[in-house]
């Protein structure tokens, strides 16, 4: 028997919570399949046309404001959001399985970004350029792009919104926010913080519902000027297709296939350490987890050994539950795609160390969570080293040099997040060097980067724009060049 919640989330247009006519969808809770943790709105393209519309007539006055004026809203929303820490942590925990110190951590993450980008409307930005003729001015100045489409997944509820919606409306432009439904919840819990922050009506429009619905209607709309999307490779390419086609500006975050190099002289506790911490935390749910790790056949015992011992001490249960390191998958369908993957991997003749099952003893009978889990006899071509699984899984391969490791790394069609672990400075500049990933990590898990440092991939991962920090800005403004004749 189902526990309902009454609690139901309206679409936000205009500064109004909305109810439309059709039944709501239910957003579950993955530790315990029978939990509703709440309902948004089913929505239909109407109201995307109606959100486009409302966000359209919000730009100029918003784009007016000077920058500092922007900044104000959204030291008002870091304000409401670290208020409402607690809570909002505990319904990312139940909405997406997510243990609490890690979405206490994400929630944060989303206070920090929303500051930096607060005092962002405070900094120079333009330049003058001399010009040849001496009655002249020439320079640049940055405006807005216009309405921004914001599309995002289910695995970062907070901090993806978060790093998309600040920076776009900081550089003056409006937002049309659409969450994966999975944790749309989270994404208007976050949309209420900004309402809480009194900002004007139009500029953030939440609307909720099916991607191929909605998510389409937003991307096709001929008002959306910029579109910014976080999600799988085979969605992100059908918009970057969509948005090219109408000349819309996009920027797309996908997938990884993140490796991790194990050289023979690295310190194995700290590799073993960061190994099962960017491949299992958040059930390896990141676009960064690792999910090849590259071993120097010399150390490969080794380092096997300890890496079962410490995986083994893994705890498996609720996210909300004392002392829990692994929370479930956040849906049935992720978690059904980690055992087909665990099938695959079995049948192209991998060898488990460990895991490969869903756990459901105990009060764990009604959730959708795995064992921590490891492939030992990859080679580099199966199936399990080349697509991204998106579960707790990992491969182990083994590399006889570094030029073997790296070209291995290399060999996938993403380029996301790698890392390697060694003591010696010349292969961590080989690495450095030769590496094809966005974010390139020596003695560090794969994993994000700080909020003030560019974020992005290479190759399939990425239309190659970056996110966060000052980067940003080259995403949501148009450089318009002056030349003023005296
Ligand atoms: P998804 O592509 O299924 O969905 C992402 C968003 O797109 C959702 O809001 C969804 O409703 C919407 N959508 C779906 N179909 C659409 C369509 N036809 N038109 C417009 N919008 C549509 O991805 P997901 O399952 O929510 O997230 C998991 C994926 O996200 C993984 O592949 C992961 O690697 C990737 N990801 C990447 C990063 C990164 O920064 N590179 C970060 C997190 C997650």
């Amino acid at each position: 028997m189902a526990i309902k919640t009454e609690v139901v989330f309206g679409n936000y247009i205009n500064g109004r919570w909305k109810q439309e006519a059709a039944p709501p969808l239910a957003s579950i809770n993955p530790s315990d399949a029978e939990e509703v943790v709440g309902y948004v709105q089913n929505s239909t393209a109407d109201v995307v046309d109606e959100a486009v519309e409302v966000a359209k007539g919000a730009l100029l006055s918003w784009r007016k404001l000077t920058g500092a004026e922007r900044g104000h809203y959204l030291y008002q929303a870091a304000n409401q959001l670290e208020s409402r820490l607690d809570e909002i942590a505990e319904t990312l925990a139940r909405e997406m399985g997510k243990t609490l110190p890690e979405a206490k951590g994400e929630t944060a993450r989303g206070v920090a970004i929303l500051r930096y980008y607060a005092g962002e409307g405070l900094r120079a930005d333009g330049e003058v350029i001399p010009s040849t003729d001496s009655e002249a001015l020439m320079f640049t100045k940055r405006v807005p792009l216009g309405v921004v489409g914001v599309i995002t997944p289910w695995n970062f509820p907070i901090a993806i919104p978060v790093w998309k919606i600040a920076p776009a409306l900081i550089y003056g432009n409006t937002v049309v926010f659409k969450p994966a439904t999975e944790a749309a919840v989270t994404a208007a819990k976050v949309v209420e913080c900004f309402a809480q922050a009194g900002l004007p009506k139009g500029v953030l429009n939440l609307v909720t519902g099916s991607g191929k619905v909605i998510g389409n209607a937003l991307v096709a709309h001929e008002h959306v000027h910029g579109l910014t999307f976080t999600g799988s490779e085979q969605t992100g390419k059908q918009i970057g297709k969509a948005a090219a086609a109408r000349g819309a500006k996009y920027q797309l975050e996908m997938g990884g296939k993140n490796p991790v190099i194990v050289a023979e002289d690295a310190d194995l506790h700290v590799a073993v350490d960061a190994t099962i911490s960017g491949a299992f935390r958040s059930t390896g749910q990141k676009c960064t987890a690792t999910s090849r790790v590259i071993v120097a056949e010399a150390i490969l015992q080794d380092f096997q050994e300890l890496l079962l011992e410490k995986t083994k001490q893994i705890t498996i249960g609720k996210a909300l539950d004392d002392g829990v390191w692994m929370g479930p998958c956040a849906s049935e369908a992720q978690l059904r795609t980690v055992l087909d993957y665990i099938e695959i991997g079995k049948k192209e003749g991998a060898k488990l160390l460990c895991g490969g099952k869903r756990v459901t003893d105990g009060n764990r009978a009604a959730g959708y969570f795995v064992e921590p889990t490891i492939f030992t006899n990859v080679n580099r071509h199966m199936r399990i080293a080349q697509e991204e699984i998106f579960g707790p899984v990992i491969a182990l391969i083994t590399a006889k040099n570094m030029e073997e490791a790296i070209e291995i790394a290399n060999d996938s069609r993403y380029g996301l997040s790698a890392s390697i672990f060694t003591t010696n400075i010349e292969k961590m500049l080989l690495f450095i060097d030769e590496m094809d990933a966005g974010l390139v990590r020596v003695n560090a898990e794969s994993a994000g980067v700080e909020l003030q440092a560019p974020f992005g991939g290479m190759k399939a991962s990425s239309s190659h724009s970056r996110e966060q920090g000052q980067a940003a800005k080259e995403f949501y403004t148009s450089i318009k060049t002056v030349f003023v004749k005296g």
